[in-house]
């Protein structure tokens, strides 16, 4: 059984842009596409970023207990983690990172105990984490409004986590986190993409 490593967050704190930035370094990882509710993004690809589908054929799945977890994060957008996903990347012999709201990480450590890092990325400021959200310039003003309000509950949940990895200076950042998914993969099987090469 490989390992779980878990990457949470409120909306704008840097989850995609780190949960990238290992899986890129670590051929290792597999990410655990969730499937979703909500509206695709520009640049997002159906099967790669999410499994986007209607609230029908999620409450479909749901019926079915398809679910490892899931979680209605806004009104009517509902997000979950597919069994199928866990047994995909456990078949592909690797370890599997995902990235999910807070409840979903507690399902996810609740479930795995002990082969699950929980981590938590901590904007510097809740200023911060609002300016890079808007900058990103992805959502629209009522759905910024929608994650502004969810990320302050949110912020208090850092203390229930494995780990706090506050992004602040990005480069930093990035090599804290390879730091964190090295010292819990054992060390025999950590090898980077980029010395594998040499
Ligand atoms: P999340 O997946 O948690 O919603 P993203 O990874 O999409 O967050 O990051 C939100 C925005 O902030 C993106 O535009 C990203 O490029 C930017 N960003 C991420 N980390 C930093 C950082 N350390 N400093 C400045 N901007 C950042
Ligand atoms: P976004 O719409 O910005 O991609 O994601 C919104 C929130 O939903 C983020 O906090 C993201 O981590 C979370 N999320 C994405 N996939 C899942 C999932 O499978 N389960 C849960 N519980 N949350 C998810």
């Amino acid at each position: 059984m490989g390992k779980l490593i878990v990457i949470t967050a409120p909306s704008g704190a840097g989850k995609t842009t780190i949960v990238r930035h290992l899986i890129k370094t670590f051929d290792f990882l597999g990410f655990s596409i969730s499937a979703t509710t909500r509206e695709k993004r520009k640049h997002e690809e159906h099967g790669k970023d999410y499994y986007f589908m209607s609230v029908d054929e999620f409450k479909k799945m749901r019926r079915r207990r398809k679910f490892l977890e899931w979680e209605e994060v806004y009104e009517n957008q509902f997000y979950g983690t597919l069994k199928s996903e866990v047994e995909r990347i456990w078949e592909e012999e690797k370890h599997i990172i995902f990235d999910v709201d807070v409840k979903g990480a507690k399902d996810i450590k609740k479930s795995y105990p002990d082969e699950t890092l929980a981590i938590f990325i901590k904007p510097p400021s809740i200023e911060e984490l609002w300016n890079r959200l808007r900058n990103r310039k992805t959502e629209d003003e009522a759905s910024l409004k929608k994650r502004f309000k969810r990320s302050k509950r949110e912020m208090k949940y850092e203390k229930k986590f494995d780990k706090i990895l506050v992004n602040d200076d990005l480069t930093t950042a990035l090599k804290e986190a390879e730091q964190m998914v090295l010292d819990f993969i054992q060390p025999k099987k950590s090898k980077t993409k980029s010395k594998s090469k040499k």
